[in-house]
């Protein structure tokens, strides 16, 4: 396994790659990074996993200083799986230089987490154009955990490159909690009422299929998670799983959530 931190390691390394799979990740790595790493190394001949925890997509401080980090367990992953190559930039590199067009979100585009986190996105499509860039990969492998990121992504990368993302399930532990590198942040007892919201909600999902008054229930639901796992809920909504339009019928769409556990945010969709 190589380990590629400048820019012109990442030319030297890849010249004669020519079916790579592209795994970009934010570190501190559990079952569902290692589920799109199988997806790409089943897929593709070579497999990069990038670890860089992106400043800019995040729209507070506090949360990117606080973001869980493990380098040293990364790399005993990764070594594990086996994969080729792993990219660990540093901020210079990955910003030496200037984008031509700010990237600017449609407003249909603002909704759910682009709503309640102003930039997010932004930034995140941002450090995806530059890693795509740099690595030119012929597939980039994202986890339908993060759905929002997942079609903005897909959209801006493929019309602009020849690069194709492939979307990979949600890997969730024994209770149903999507996994996530945020869940390390929750305690025991709280990592069990995140389990139990994603019960309720894959329940609440198949009780949707036989039902008209989609609106109504949904803002009872609401009001009943709130009260019940005592939770600040920034959405609770069904839309479109294609379009990510608002829906009432939950038929060709998913139900998506951002909420707060004390101060971790989880999102999931079903
Ligand atoms: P992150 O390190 O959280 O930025 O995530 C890196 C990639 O892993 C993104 O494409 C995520 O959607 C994906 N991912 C995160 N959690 C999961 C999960 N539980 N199952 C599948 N993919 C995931």
């Amino acid at each position: 396994m190589k380990i590629l931190i400048k820019n012109k390691d990442i030319n030297e390394a890849l010249k004669n790659v020519s079916d790579l799979g592209f795994v970009p990740t934010m570190g501190c790595l559990h079952k569902g990074h290692e589920y799109l790493i199988k997806q790409s190394k089943k897929k593709c001949n070579q497999t990069l996993v990038s670890i860089f925890i992106n400043p800019t997509q995040f729209n507070n401080k506090k949360d990117y200083l606080s973001y869980p980090k493990n380098l040293k367990k990364d790399l005993n992953i990764l070594k594990k799986l086996k994969v080729n190559y792993v990219y660990i930039p540093n901020k210079k590199d990955i910003y030496s230089f200037k984008r031509k067009k700010a990237i600017v979100l449609k407003k249909e585009n603002k909704i759910l987490c682009a709503k309640f986190r102003k930039g997010h996105f932004e930034g995140v499509i941002d450090v995806m154009d530059r890693l795509t860039n740099i690595i030119k990969p012929n597939k980039i492998f994202m986890g339908e955990k993060d759905y929002q990121q997942l079609l903005l992504v897909k959209k801006f990368i493929e019309k602009k490159n020849k690069t194709k993302i492939i979307s990979c399930k949600t890997v969730r532990n024994k209770n149903r909690l999507a996994l996530s590198s945020r869940n390390q942040l929750l305690n025991k007892r709280d990592l069990i009422k995140a389990g139990k919201i994603a019960k309720e909600l894959f329940q609440f999902k198949i009780f949707l299929k036989n039902s008209k008054k989609t609106k109504k229930l949904l803002q009872k639901k609401i009001e009943l998670l709130k009260e019940k796992f005592d939770i600040k809920i920034d959405y609770l909504e069904i839309r479109k799983k294609n379009s990510l339009k608002p829906s009432l019928n939950i038929k060709n769409s998913k139900i998506f959530i951002a909420y707060f556990i004390n101060s971790v945010r989880l999102i999931d969709n079903f």
